[in-house]
């Protein structure tokens, strides 16, 4: 781990970051005042860290409820003059984009850098999506790092040309430049502004239409200052000058792309765009005259490719673009080096390598971990309960958080997902189509995140779900951060029981889902009830409670009395249960001693091991 130290106070002199980390770096040195994200791998890091030196920098950091209000709060001190950073996953700017694309045309007073993380090949999201469209929708500019440093240098250089521009910037990265360590230069600490000023304007802050018309050609002028500024920028720039081929790249792709070329000895010349939005048209132009065959090399969409394609339609003689449209480059999933050293090859006509693999891929492969819930999850017993009480014909839509791996055998509740807090009104249209009853499950973050809108709308149209909130007090999925529903450092803890008491729910329940008994009694009677109902199941997560050192005793399985029929290993498939010498065992690491198991062995075989 990064000395935090170090980290928040260096002038000078070198450490070794995350990509993540390095942002924060960045942000530090260009005096950042107001931090604000909602978490979500893998930009988690970037607010986790902020957090940890927020009072020995002075920095406002502040986990909000959703991705909206973070970017919201982190505009707010922005037009009033403080710098600002927001952070979230790529799904994050969905929900933030409605707020994003106004506020382009507001614009801000202090630098307001929006950084979001993208995930190709889909490591721990809902989807691959590709955010530079975001750039691209909203107009404004984004820097795409490749590496550690490039994430803390453009982090730096992204809230200044915020605060010169008076716009709105996003730093785009990626799962392999968020997670990839490597050495970083630091530079010096900047001061800057903690109190701000608010400067009323109507006009330049009100959108209404006839402002925001106006506005709008406002934006068009910044950005046409903002294409000079990447016509010019250090960050977009040739590397080597090879006559061979010509390649343009960006992000985690410029890495694989430059040790593709070296290994396969071609003699190449690369532009690398780190301020991809707006392009250099004017020196793209300029690279590609000098070339027969271009390649471009970047992940997910070829929005790089169409505007490379777009941009030498203006030449005589054209070179031929080589890159996802010709079939070279896949559109899905995360590149690799394997993936690149392919595609320069095929695009040159060269044979395909025998050899393209790095030399650590001799290692044996990773040993497969299934995706399951983690031993001792008191939500194990939430989803049993569910389950055996409701049966399973019951629609049972789910939600993002860690308890979506209980669509997993053998528990297998979950048969749709789609996004944060689309739970309950998926559930809502389930049920008046089915007309009959439909389950919700949501986590706690969740529903402070993204489901009070859904659960006024259930209230208000009477729709027949039951709303089942998965509470473990902490946002697991992560990393444990904190949400409105646990003790807070400041303000007030918000009771989710509370609050769909607000919102007009008339049945609702809290309770322990170890006790199995009460949980169903609950289930039962919402199954029963006209309109929506909320049963908040509570207890803490198993991990978070290890973290803090609170420990139960673990169970054993007594050889004498358990005769071996497997039906707590099927029920429940806690990952503590393992086979050993043929005999049935509870590993006494992972059990957490929750007791779970007790229930389901019909010979009482489990037992407390003191
Ligand atoms: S008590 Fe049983 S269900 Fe709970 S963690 Fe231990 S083995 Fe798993
Ligand atoms: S349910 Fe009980 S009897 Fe059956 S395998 Fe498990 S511990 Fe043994």
């Amino acid at each position: 781990m990064v000395d935090l130290n170090a980290l928040a106070s260096l002038e000078s002199g070198k450490l070794l970051l995350l990509g993540n980390e390095a942002i924060v770096r960045g942000a530090l040195e260009a005096g950042v005042k107001v931090v604000t994200a909602y978490p979500g791998t893998p930009s988690s890091e970037v607010v986790d860290t902020f957090y940890r030196i927020a009072e020995k920098t002075g920095v406002y950091v502040e986990y909000s409820v959703n991705e909206k209000v973070a970017l919201e709060v982190a505009a707010g001190a922005a037009v009033s003059g403080v710098r600002a950073l927001c952070s979230m996953k790529h799904v994050g700017l969905n929900v933030a984009s409605d707020a994003l694309i106004t506020l382009a045309y507001t614009g801000v007073r202090g630098g307001f850098l929006a950084v979001t993380a993208d995930d190709p090949s889909c490591w721990s999201s809902q989807n691959e999506q590709d955010n530079r469209y975001y750039a691209r929708l909203a107009n404004i500019p984004m820097f795409e790092p490749s590496n550690s440093q490039e994430a803390k240098d453009m982090t730096c250089s992204a809230l200044k040309l915020s605060e010169e521009l008076e716009l709105p910037v996003i730093l785009r990265t990626t799962t392999r430049v968020s997670h990839t360590l490597a050495p970083v230069t630091l530079g010096p600490l900047e001061k800057s502004a903690v109190k701000g000023v608010f400067i009323k304007d109507a006009r330049r802050f009100v959108m209404v239409p006839s402002n925001a018309l106006v506005r709008h050609d406002v934006l068009l002028d910044k950005m046409k200052k903002a294409e000079e500024v990447s016509e010019g920028s250090e960050y977009n720039r040739v590397f080597g000058e090879g006559e061979e081929i010509g390649v343009i790249a960006s992000g985690a792709a410029f890495n694989y792309a430059v040790e593709a070329v070296d290994k396969l000895g071609v003699k190449a010349s690369i532009l690398k765009l780190g301020l991809t939005h707006p392009l250099p048209s004017g020196k793209i132009l300029n690279f590609l005259q000098g070339f027969d065959k271009v390649l471009v090399v970047e992940e997910l969409e070829p929005i790089l490719e169409n505007d490379v394609r777009s941009i030498g339609f203006a030449l005589e003689k054209r070179p031929k673009i080589y890159g996802k449209l010709t079939g070279h480059f896949p559109r899905s999933k995360e590149y690799s080096i394997e993936v690149v050293y392919h595609g320069v090859a095929a695009s040159l006509g060269l044979a395909p390598p025998l050899e393209a693999k790095r030399q650590d891929s001799t290692l044996p492969p990773t040993p497969p971990r299934p995706p399951i819930l983690c031993p001792g999850c008191p939500h194990r017993a939430s989803l049993y309960a569910a389950k055996t009480t409701l049966g399973k014909e019951m629609a049972y839509c789910t939600d993002i958080g860690c308890y979506a791996l209980g669509v997993q055998p053998p528990l297998e509740v979950g048969d749709i997902l789609i996004c944060m807090g689309a739970s309950l009104g998926v559930a809502s249209g389930i049920s008046h189509a089915l007309g009959s009853s439909t389950v919700a499950i949501v986590g706690d973050s969740t529903f402070f995140h993204a489901s009070i809108p859904a659960l006024i709308n259930a209230v208000y149209n009477n729709h027949r779900i039951i709303v089942i909130v998965l509470d473990n007090l902490t946002t697991a999925m992560t990393g444990f951060q904190p949400h409105p529903g646990v003790e807070p450092t400041r303000g007030h803890r918000v009771m989710i029981e509370d609050v769909a008491q607000g919102c007009g729910v008339k049945y609702v329940k809290v309770l322990d889902p170890m006790n199995l008994m009460e949980a169903r009694k609950a289930l039962k009677e919402a199954a029963l009830f006209e309109g929506p109902s909320v049963i908040v199941m509570r207890r803490a997560c198993s991990v978070d409670e290890r973290r803090k050192g609170v420990y139960s005793p673990p169970y054993v399985i007594s050889k004498e009395k358990c005769n071996k029929c497997l039906a707590c290993v099927k029920v429940l498939g806690c990952p503590a249960f393992h086979l050993s010498d043929g005999e049935l065992k509870i590993d006494e690491v992972l059990c957490s001693g929750c007791g779970l198991c007790v229930y389901i062995c019909p010979v009482k075989a489990v037992e407390p091991s003191r």
